[in-house]
């Protein structure tokens, strides 16, 4: 029997979890829908400027996370925020250093968008993806939004168990507006960012203070806070670019010269599940990502671990089983 794990998505937590597996001796492939890896942990280039346009930073709590964050920091992938005065980590020059590093050595297949999973009688899984037939896979593991999870096994006709059906479905995210701004001159922004606790704009950073290039043109990341992101979400970028401007005026501190907005439907978990991670054994099914973990890059690492260790040990047994005949 084919004995493929199949991990849904190539952010942080699917990366990780591919990581351990891999480790511990499985078959894994990585199927991720855009041309490049860690998803939510984003840079784009526009023109001469590079923005980290999803997370911005992150924050370390737990002791496995304390070291594996010692272990990039060790290879240069990450470093603390450059003269801030919070505790925050960033990727190094920019968020999707480690989701990179993450991703050498592994079987990823990159546009490869799953668009329905569907279950067969024999126990094992077919995948659809867009413009490239079926994949097969004895284990499916998503790591990817729950909603986007869950419209794949809607259309594959999967039915889950009723209780863990109802508890995904309530996993709901915020989106979030990226309005990424180029200047003229260097910007006003201080060096650690700006936060905001009220009005249109929910954080306002300049990357080139950060890091993430070394030199002009000065590039400004603008995140909408929720309520303007539900609000404002489908309007057209003129408008979105407009408002947001607006709201930050005198703050920038330069002449814009360019702005491209970048819309993420499913930014931020509203809630977060009670588990870790889920595993269905049953099904030979999980689900990961920092709706399980926690909304940051921390919870979605510790979702991907945790999935991991999960899978691993019924590897393991089926493993054991398979050596004294039992399958
Ligand atoms: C604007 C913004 C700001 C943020 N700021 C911070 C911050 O400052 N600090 C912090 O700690 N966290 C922040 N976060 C949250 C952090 O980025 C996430 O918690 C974390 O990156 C989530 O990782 P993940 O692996 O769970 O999911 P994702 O990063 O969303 O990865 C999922 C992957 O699945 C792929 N995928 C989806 N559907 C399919 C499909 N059908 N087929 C194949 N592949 C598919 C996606 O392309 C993506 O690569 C921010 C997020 C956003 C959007």
């Amino acid at each position: 029997m084919n004995n493929t794990t199949v991990i849904i998505g190539a952010g942080i937590s699917g990366l990780v979890m591919a990581q351990k597996l891999v480790a511990a001796g499985a078959t894994v492939v990585v199927l991720e829908k855009s041309r490049g890896v860690g998803g939510r942990m984003a840079t784009k280039r526009v023109g001469g400027a590079v923005f980290d346009q999803g997370a911005q930073f992150f924050t370390v709590r737990d002791a496995a996370f304390t070291e594996l964050v010692e272990g990039w920091r060790e290879r240069g992938l990450v470093k603390n925020w450059p003269d801030s005065q919070h505790r925050r980590m960033v990727g190094a020059p920019s968020m999707t250093a480690v989701p990179k590093a993450l991703a050498e050595g592994l079987e990823i297949l990159r546009e490869h968008k799953v668009t329905a999973a569907r279950r067969h009688e024999c126990g094992c899984w077919e995948l659809d993806v867009e413009g490239q037939g079926i994949v097969r896979a004895e284990r499916v593991l998503f790591a990817c939004p729950v909603p986007q999870a869950l419209a794949m096994l809607k259309v594959g006709e999967v039915v889950l168990p009723e209780g863990t059906a109802e508890e995904l479905k309530a996993l709901q995210y915020h989106p979030c507006l990226a309005l990424l701004v180029t200047l003229a001159g260097p910007s006003a922004v201080p060096v650690d960012g700006l936060a905001f606790a009220e009005g249109p704009v929910r954080w306002i950073a300049d990357n080139v203070k950060k890091g993430v290039v070394q030199s002009a043109p000065a590039a400004v990341t603008i995140h909408a806070a929720a309520e303007f992101a539900e609000a404002n979400y489908g309007l057209p970028e003129a408008e979105v670019a407009a408002k947001l401007l607006t709201a930050v005026e005198g703050m920038l501190g330069a002449t814009v010269t360019a702005t491209t907005l970048h819309r993420w439907k499913f930014s931020e978990p509203k809630t977060t599940h009670v588990e870790r991670c889920v595993w269905l054994p049953e099904l030979t099914l999980g689900f990961a990502g920092d709706a399980f973990g926690g909304p940051k890059v921390e919870g979605a690492v510790l979702s991907g671990l945790a999935l991991a260790e999960r899978v691993g040990r019924e590897l393991q047994r089926l493993s054991c089983a398979e050596e004294d005949g039992e399958v």
